[in-house]
């Protein structure tokens, strides 16, 4: 970042970025960094503490001299409202400003109920979760949705997958009963966002695939997530792979490797053999016990799957690809045969450092994807420094 000048004076919301980052803890750090006076670095200081986005520690008295106030971000100073839902489970929470979950609730509900019902009930939840906790403490709300987002608006797009809620526009709905920024996008976007986070911060360029009863992707590009231009970027379930039997998809093509290596692919093609399986955990019994028909089949999955990661990964180059979700979870000639093909498939350059991992955080990346996605955005610079602004007009 290029040394602020007199014509750049760096912000509070600039000055709270620093003190967040670690990048400087004393106030006279901060004038050394920024190129602040004193009187103007105490000013700054003044608006975040007042806010309660910062407070201060008196370090153990050193030998000799005054010891210097340490400045810290102050997680409890608020709170963001989140909620990852899914197909059929929602996962609803209340995190402080470092996004750590205060509280937390689970239901199972059908997303397919709609956002007349689903939305009441979550909100409901959050009134429940904040307790009695002071409204004003509320920053934020961060809400992941398993169909595609139109990031910008926030507005639910694919038809066939969430039919009730298509051309929802989301933000609005909660805005009415929580009046503070509301972000929604899409759930694997998240569960990436998370991962990212909370497990591989230190790496620019990941992909998070997701094999669940859908196959999905989010994918992180210098340390930030990739949403495309409107926000369906990583929908890799509807790559067709080359040699599919010719499987209508439910998105109207036929081949896409969600409909021939999905969960539910899975699960239809097994019973077409003649097996006796219900949900994924059938198959994962099967699978423990070695039954060679549907190793065959879960190997093959895997092999379509790796195809067209194969050509993520060489348009990509990720430094690493999280394989997440109930099935790649639960199934390892699954895994074993995606990273064969993968690293058979790629180009030399592409998988020299590639590693491919299990997820870390399990479901509870998606959550933790939430809270990031909030927080980043409601303590961006930019976002502190308009809601001092706003709050100067409030009180004048
Ligand atoms: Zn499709």
């Amino acid at each position: 970042m290029p040394r602020r000048t007199a014509a750049t004076l760096a912000t509070s919301g600039e000055v709270l970025r620093l003190i967040r980052t670690g990048e400087a803890v004393t106030r006279a750090d901060l004038g050394r960094v920024t190129g602040l006076s004193r009187p103007a670095v105490q000013l700054r200081v003044g608006e975040l503490l007042e806010r309660g986005l910062v407070v201060e520690r008196a370090d153990a008295p050193s030998t000799g001299g005054r010891p210097p106030v340490r400045l810290e971000f102050n997680a409890s100073g608020g709170v963001v409202l989140v909620a990852a839902l899914g197909a059929s489970r929602t996962r609803v929470a209340v995190c402080d400003l470092a996004g750590r979950e205060l509280e937390g609730r689970d239901f199972a509900i059908d997303v397919e109920q709609g956002p007349d019902v689903v939305l009441p009930l979550v909100m409901d939840t959050w009134d429940e979760l904040l307790g009695d906790r002071p409204r004003s403490l509320l920053r934020g709300v961060g809400m992941g949705v398993p169909a595609t987002v139109e990031f910008a608006q926030g507005r639910t797009e694919s038809a066939r997958v969430m039919a009730s809620w298509t051309g929802v526009v989301i933000p609005p709905l909660v805005h009415e009963r929580f009046p503070v920024p509301v972000l929604i996008d899409n759930d694997v976007n998240l569960l990436a966002i998370g991962e990212h986070r909370g497990a591989y911060p230190e790496l620019g360029d990941l992909m998070f695939v997701k094999v669940s009863t859908r196959i999905g992707a989010g994918v992180i590009a210098g340390g930030e997530i990739l949403r495309g231009a409107l926000g369906a970027a990583g929908e890799i379930g509807h790559i067709p792979v080359r040699d599919g039997g010719g499987v209508l998809c439910r998105c109207g093509n036929t081949d896409c490797v969600d409909s021939v290596a999905s969960g539910t692919a899975l699960l239809r093609d097994l019973r077409a053999a003649g097996k006796d399986v219900k949900t994924i955990a059938d198959v994962t019994r099967l699978v423990r016990a070695g039954d060679a028909e549907t190793m065959a089949i879960v190997r093959e999955a895997g092999r379509q799957i790796g195809e067209v990661l194969a050509v993520a990964v060489n348009i990509l180059n990720p430094s690493v690809v999280v394989l997440g979700g109930d099935v790649a979870e639960a199934f390892g000639p699954l895994v074993s045969s995606i990273r064969e093909v993968v690293y058979r498939r790629s180009t030399a350059l592409a998988t020299r450092r590639l590693r491919i991992e299990p997820s870390r955080l399990g479901a509870g990346a998606g959550i933790s994807g939430c809270a990031v996605m909030i927080l980043d955005h409601v303590l961006s610079p930019d976002a502190v420094d308009e809601s001092m602004i706003t709050r100067l007009k409030i009180s004048s």
